[in-house]
């Protein structure tokens, strides 16, 4: 939608970035995407569009050195991306996220996330360099 596009490059510039189709297009895609996603699922999602796998990395790598979005490691060696919430400044929120151990499957839960305050923690909490995580069986795997 054309609102949600002039968010979006709002966005984009105010991290100091050129807004190109590429940047718009994988900054579309993360947010209406729940949970964090690989660069294999966004390929999956976007390369029928015409997108090669090269251009949607390089632009997922010069999101997040933007601090728009950020690298979430679930420890199963993918490295998955997601937005980084838009959030005031005293505060740095980290979500857990949650991985099926059967099918793979990670969620964020937003409404667990804690607000690690940006002085007095370990440098890399303040930074958001960290990761919580959950690990058990997702609701369609525990019905089986
Ligand atoms: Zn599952
Ligand atoms: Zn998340």
């Amino acid at each position: 939608m054309a609102a949600d596009d002039d968010a979006l490059k709002d966005l984009i510039r105010g991290a100091g970035l050129r807004v190109t189709r590429a940047r718009l297009t994988v900054m579309r895609l993360l947010s209406h995407v729940e949970g964090p996603v690989s660069h294999a699922e966004v390929n999956a999602s976007l390369t029928g569009d015409g997108w090669d796998r090269a251009t949607l990395y390089r632009n997922l790598i010069a999101l997040t050195e933007a601090g728009l979005l950020r690298r979430v490691d679930v420890g199963d060696h993918v490295w998955r991306f997601e937005r980084v919430p838009e959030s005031n400044h005293a505060h740095v929120e980290h979500h857990p996220h949650f991985l099926c151990t059967a099918c793979g499957d990670v969620a964020c839960l937003p409404e667990l996330a804690i607000q690690a305050p940006a002085s007095a923690v370990p440098r890399a909490l303040a930074a958001g360099q960290v990761s919580i995580q959950l690990r058990g069986l997702c609701d369609e795997c525990i019905a089986i």
